[in-house]
């Protein structure tokens, strides 16, 4: 099988895909352009989902927030600094971020791709806050830089979906990814693993239910509970089983063995700043983990990839 990525990564990391892309290192600079959610302002609901951490929702966080062009501009300048890097991705990562007037939107992408190390942008939303006239704009603006569309699609099953009070089902992920596609944009799928009562084999079904979608990327997660959401509230009274470092371990290399090999892998692991989390109370570093998901692929003999299309 030829393989995208080196043997000895064991799976196609997206620091890989992004140097043979432009040919030299390039950094994500997250920004916090002050959108808001479907599931926060009343459309859909006023809480967020389920998981989703109010803390960084509150109004004092928000107030003094600095502009998108200041927030990218001191971003640039620190990384330049520290870890000598030339390019940047501008990540509109706060909240949903084509959750406004197309007009809005225009600006903030533009001020964005303003500066001359920026050579795309990835955009964080949820598959039903999209439409022909935002992936119109972006397909634009993909004609001179990178544009990458990521969707908090979560999980391929609607029980779980309606658990986390997401307001929208599999089948609005299927259809804005589809249509993202056909707009030529590169399209990433964040993930959650570990709903209560999720199935091993339903956790490797899902690598199959992405296979077959056109996904360029995807951002995978162990759901964790962290303060002031209400699954902190929910978890105190109906506490469920997590996964354990080891469990995830052995889970993520068994999914990665049956995902397509072409999908870059932007992220294995959940991240919670440590004064926020309630659990799981994982002891070791996200490094130590990844590294071990590499070793136990490499004992197995195997990669992200080989059982692709394998029952
Ligand atoms: S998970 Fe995403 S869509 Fe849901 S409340 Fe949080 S930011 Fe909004």
């Amino acid at each position: 099988m030829l393989l995208p990525f080196p043997l000895e990564d064991r799976y196609y990391r997206y620091s890989y895909f992004l140097r043979k892309k432009f040919g030299t290192k390039v950094y994500k600079i997250g920004v916090d352009a002050g959108f808001t959610c479907p599931t926060r302002d009343g459309t859909l609901g006023t809480r967020g989902c389920l998981y989703c951490n109010n803390l960084s929702f509150s109004v004092d966080r928000r107030k003094g927030l600095k502009s998108v062009k200041e927030q990218i501009r001191e971003s640039i300048e620190k990384l330049k600094e520290r870890k000598k890097a030339d390019k940047f991705l501008v990540y509109f990562q706060a909240y949903t971020n084509t959750y406004a007037p197309v007009e809005k939107l225009e600006k903030l992408y533009a001020e964005a791709l303003s500066f001359k190390d920026v050579v795309g942008l990835c955009i964080g939303t949820r598959p039903d806050c999209v439409n022909d006239e935002i992936l119109k704009i972006l397909s634009d603006l993909n004609k001179d830089y990178f544009i990458s569309v990521e969707y908090g699609v979560e999980s391929v099953y609607d029980k779980n979906l309606d658990w986390a009070q997401r307001g929208h089902d599999f089948k609005t992920s299927v259809m804005a990814i589809e249509k993202t596609k056909r707009y030529g944009l590169d399209v990433a799928a964040h993930i959650i693993f570990g709903f209560p009562g999720e199935t091993k084999s339903e956790i490797l079904m899902s690598a199959e239910k992405i296979n077959v979608l056109p996904v360029d990327s995807i951002k995978v997660h162990n759901l964790h509970v962290v303060k002031n959401t209400p699954l902190e509230y929910y978890y105190g009274s109906n506490p469920f089983k997590l996964f354990s470092e080891e469990e995830w371990i052995e889970i993520i290399a068994d999914f990665l063995e049956k995902l397509r090999p072409d999908i870059v892998i932007q992220r294995l692991i959940g991240e919670a700043k440590n004064n926020t989390l309630v659990a799981p109370n994982w002891k070791r570093s996200k490094s130590w983990i990844l590294n071990e998901i590499r070793n136990t692929l490499e004992k197995r003999g195997t990669f992200q990839g080989c059982k692709y299309n394998i029952d």
